[in-house]
């Protein structure tokens, strides 16, 4: 099956276990669960948050060699509109395939109530807080980080340690506020000493993440690092390959730029961060700031 496709199915199945609806055909097994389971500016030196970004301070994100797997993959020139790529061209609506996937009715509210006090994966052993998502369930651009950190995981709120300061910075040189966005993770609880999530807290997290942008409907997600663009683009490749390009993802556009943490080890590449906010501005009608 092409990859694509192949990872619609499998969402789509597990969106069915979540709903306790069992195998839907004869040769395949239910899950086992778990016990209890159920700037502008501020990145060229040119703008007016530039001084607020200028403090931030290593090591690059990884970039792996391999293809972006994604059929809907372009490289529209730099600085073109979205419109001009063929692939977000074609993304007029969700395919009948994408519009089965949705649930009938469904809220951010009852996704929160499907988590509950979630144990489905190991990540549940160290949290303090589940880090479900901020911001308003209208919003036209969904900024997608990894996980949860220190600061999230105590507060329950996603991006409010350095990096989440960063992004703060980055939405309002953009034109906006944290309150016009929609903020969340691809994994809802910390993983332990940040460490990266691995596979299996990505594969059954990862279907409520899918939940929220289905209800929310954006114009413009936005991928912050490899796990979000990765996880959503259902490819391995390094995000160096393809941080930029414009993708169709369930209808909505998609962008992947580098993380704020990233960028706090990182600052000489705001530059290529500020671009690809731009264009996402540029789908959003939103005016770069004067200074
Ligand atoms: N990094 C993330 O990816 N998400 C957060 O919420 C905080 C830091």
């Amino acid at each position: 099956m092409e990859p694509g496709n192949r990872a619609r199915v499998e969402a789509w199945l597990r969106y069915g276990d979540d709903l306790d609806l069992g195998p839907y055909y004869r040769d395949r097994v239910a899950p086992a669960r778990a016990v209890g389971a159920n700037a502008a500016a501020g990145f060229e030196s040119s703008g007016p948050a530039h001084h607020a970004m200028a403090a931030a301070a290593g090591q690059g994100e990884a970039a792996s060699s391999v293809r972006v797997s994604t059929p809907s993959a372009t490289s529209p020139a730099a600085g073109a509109p979205a419109r001009s790529s063929p692939a977000i061209a074609a993304a007029s609506g969700p395919s009948l395939f994408e519009a089965s996937d949705r649930i009938e009715g469904d809220t951010l509210g009852l996704i929160r109530e499907t988590i509950g006090d979630c144990t489905r994966c190991k990540l549940h052993k160290g949290r303090t807080n589940i880090v479900f998502g901020v911001g308003s369930m209208k919003a036209q651009l969904v900024f997608v980080g990894e996980g949860p950190g220190r600061d999230e995981d105590i507060k329950g709120e996603p991006f409010v340690g350095r990096a989440g300061k960063l992004l703060t910075q980055m939405i309002e040189a953009m034109g906006l506020c944290r309150e016009d966005v929609y903020i969340c993770n691809v994994v809802k609880c910390r993983p332990p000493e940040n460490r990266l999530p691995e596979k299996d807290e990505i594969t059954t997290c990862s279907p409520f993440l899918f939940r929220q942008i289905d209800v929310i409907r954006p114009k413009v997600i936005c991928c912050l690092g490899s796990c979000a663009s990765q996880t959503l683009l259902q490819t391995t490749q390094g995000i160096s390959r393809f941080r930029g390009e414009w993708f169709d993802f369930r209808g909505s556009k998609l962008i992947a730029t580098y993380h704020p943490a990233y960028l706090l080890r990182n600052p000489s590449a705001k530059g290529e961060v500020w671009k690809d906010l731009q264009k996402v501005m540029a789908v959003l009608g939103l005016q770069q700031k004067r200074k």
